[in-house]
């Protein structure tokens, strides 16, 4: 059997093994992708140390914002054709058929199955994709840059989206990491106002230049107050941050009739004053990656040049360093490894 080099996972929360690992070979309705990039995400970092009430099974290969060529084509597929560009993703695959999937909310779907979670992803040199499901990247993409698009960017789109906020009207981006700055930049191309809410400057500084108009450090003021007091709360509210405070102190920067979103998924769990939710109104959802539709339509968003995502390059061996910097909140927009380099 051949094999490949690959990022594993074999115990949970210790380092990844970067070794070789059995090649994959695609089955019906499947296709081999040779990576050239991939992100990633922070629900990397949850997989590997099991932070999830539901875990993979190791060894397993983390990844989910995997760009490569497709190399060879399992039976029966049409969609995908040999030397294409394509993506993986979190919505690795989903039954079709369900009431989520036949009403247009396939990431609801019980039998989906997850990409570097439930089936291995794009921390090695192979990833197999389910054909129907499997991003195609539009022509003229940067591969590197428009890795994070994969995830990060198509769950805060989707994320804004539930947000309900119309142009003109306020949203605070809570956590600005890979997701958040990707959001500061689809929140501005979709009208909104963007306020910025991190613990680190040098973050805040990234949303500004992305266009938030109001940054907030949550780790020197409170800025729920400060929301209140400058613009009278937001409509809504987008929380990506990594930390469950966050979670709680959305509910005080919101607006009456403002509705809360929470993409992160740090665990553990937050107070919610039961008061404040019915008296101002509110709504709180939660929200998961996003169809195939949304992501045509984030990426259809970066290939009109509405955004820039901030990426730095590291070869696939570095990818226990990433993780140690990615704990301790180091790391500017996304990093994404280039394949390439361990060629
Ligand atoms: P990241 O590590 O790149 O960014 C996290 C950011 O949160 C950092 O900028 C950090 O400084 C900030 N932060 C930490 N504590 C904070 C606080 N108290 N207030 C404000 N900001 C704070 O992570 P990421 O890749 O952007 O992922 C963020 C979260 O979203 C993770 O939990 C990840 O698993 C989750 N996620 C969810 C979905 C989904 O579909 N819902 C998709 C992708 C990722
Ligand atoms: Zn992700
Ligand atoms: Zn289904």
């Amino acid at each position: 059997m051949s094999t490949m080099t690959a990022a594993v996972v074999d115990e949970f929360g210790a380092e990844l093994a970067v070794r070789d690992y059995d090649l994959p070979a695609p089955g019906p309705g499947q296709a081999l992708v040779r990576l050239i990039a991939s992100g990633v995400c922070h629900t990397d970092l949850h997989a590997a140390e099991g932070d999830w009430p539901v875990r993979p099974t190791p060894p397993f290969v983390p990844g989910h914002e995997g760009v490569g060529i497709v190399e060879e084509l399992g039976e029966g597929v049409t969609d995908l054709s040999v030397g294409q560009m394509v993506g993986n993703a979190w919505l690795w695959s989903a039954c079709g058929s369900c009431e989520h999937c036949r009403s247009g909310w396939e990431t609801l779907c019980e039998e989906q199955v997850n990409g570097g979670y439930t089936v291995d992803g794009s921390f090695g040199e192979y990833m197999i994709v389910d054909a129907r499901f499997a991003a195609a990247i539009p022509e003229g993409s940067d591969p590197h840059e428009v890795a994070p698009v994969l995830c990060a960017g198509v769950t805060v789109y989707k994320g804004l989206k539930c947000t309900g906020v119309r142009p003109g009207q306020w949203v605070v981006i809570s956590g600005i990491g890979g997701l958040g700055h990707l959001a500061v930049q689809y929140a501005v191309a979709m009208g909104m106002r963007v306020i910025a809410v991190d613990i680190a400057e040098e973050k805040l500084r990234l949303a500004a230049e992305h266009g938030a108009e109001i940054t907030l450090n949550a780790s020197t003021s409170d800025p729920a107050e400060e929301i209140q007091r400058r613009v009278g709360g937001s409509h809504g509210v987008l929380v990506t941050a990594v930390h469950p405070a966050a979670f709680g102190q959305a509910i005080s920067m919101t607006r009456r009739g403002g509705t809360i979103v929470f993409n992160g998924l740090p665990p553990g769990d937050f107070p919610a004053p039961i008061f404040d939710i019915v008296l101002k109104g509110l709504t709180i959802r939660g929200s998961i990656v996003g169809t195939r539709q949304d992501m045509v339509e984030a990426l259809e968003i970066y290939s009109r040049g509405q955004l820039r995502p901030r990426v730095s390059t590291r070869s696939l061996a570095e990818i226990n360093t990433v993780f140690d910097e990615m704990r301790r909140g180091a790391i500017d927009g996304r990093v994404v490894i280039d394949f390439a380099g361990d060629r």
